[in-house]
């Protein structure tokens, strides 16, 4: 049986025993899950499934060729969690189909260790995992925060803290169904933080490169590499906000047509019709 909330409509779902269901792309012994959960857990009960092991850039893929597992593990916190060996998407779909108890009200991904923003979102299991409980008809918030992944004494408590004031917000107002917030944090000091902006998905892309090499056995094989992404700052957009110091909140929706180019391919004269 399919255990989701209720059918999404706007108007508010807040209630006082909210059942919230986290997972993230970085693994179930990442620091920023834990700081997720601490800081949610001042809003309703908190229960976790994430991936036994780094799934970062997984984009939204799922597993049906081999078992699924969740198997219960202790967090840093003390606390007991599931931890799978599939996809983000795997965790959410395994939360809402029954390994965790009760109706799962929210969805919240993260808190991703480096950004998602502009095209990363193709790639980011950050996001799937929230796509897929947007999928589902569920209010879902992906979380990132941009910060070098290299950095020692990663600080998530100040994006903990905004994803707990979004979430209740959403909670709060209601969203239209199959949409999800995906947002970003800069790694800055709380103080330096300019604010909170709503923003549209902007550019952002990876000069890539094939660097091929040959191993012991004479065979070649391939690393994709890329210096860094390219970001285009277009006013409005997520990468412009987060390049200039604001937290990046960005209404994404499961529809990726582009209706620009319906109207645009009507004068082609592809469509036809036998009737
Ligand atoms: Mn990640």
């Amino acid at each position: 049986m399919t255990k989701c909330g209720a059918a999404i409509t706007t108007g508010s779902w807040l209630t006082d025993n909210m059942n919230i269901l986290i997972t993230n792309d970085d693994g179930i012994h990442a620091e920023g899950l834990v700081a997720l959960k601490n800081e949610l857990q001042k809003i309703g009960r908190v229960q976790v499934i994430a991936p036994d092991r780094p799934r970062s850039a997984c984009g939204h893929s799922i597993t049906l060729h081999k078992p699924l597992r969740a198997d219960p593990v202790k967090l840093s916190d003390g606390s007991i969690g599931y931890s799978s060996n599939g996809t983000p998407s795997d965790c959410v779909s395994l939360g809402l189909h029954g390994v965790v108890e009760g109706s799962i009200d929210l969805i919240v991904s993260g808190i991703n260790l480096g950004p998602n923003l502009g095209w990363d979102l193709t790639y980011s299991g950050t996001v799937s995992a929230a796509m897929e409980g947007a999928v589902a008809g569920l209010p879902s918030i992906a979380v990132s925060l941009v910060c070098d992944k290299h950095r020692p004494d990663v600080d998530y408590s100040y994006a903990a803290a905004v994803t707990r004031d979004l979430a209740l917000k959403l909670m709060e107002h209601g969203f239209p169904k199959h949409t999800l917030l995906n947002v970003n944090v800069p790694d800055l000091p709380e103080n330096e933080i300019k604010g909170v902006a709503i923003t549209i998905q902007g550019k952002r892309e990876y000069d890539g490169e094939l660097e091929t090499r040959v191993d012991p056995s004479g065979r070649r094989y391939y690393w994709l590499r890329s210096d860094g992404p390219k970001d285009t700052l277009d006013e409005g957009t997520d990468v412009r906000a987060v390049s200039n110091g604001w937290v990046s909140v960005t209404p994404v929706h499961l529809d990726l047509t582009d209706y620009k180019s319906v109207e645009l391919m009507r004068s082609w004269a592809i469509e036809s019709s036998k009737e």
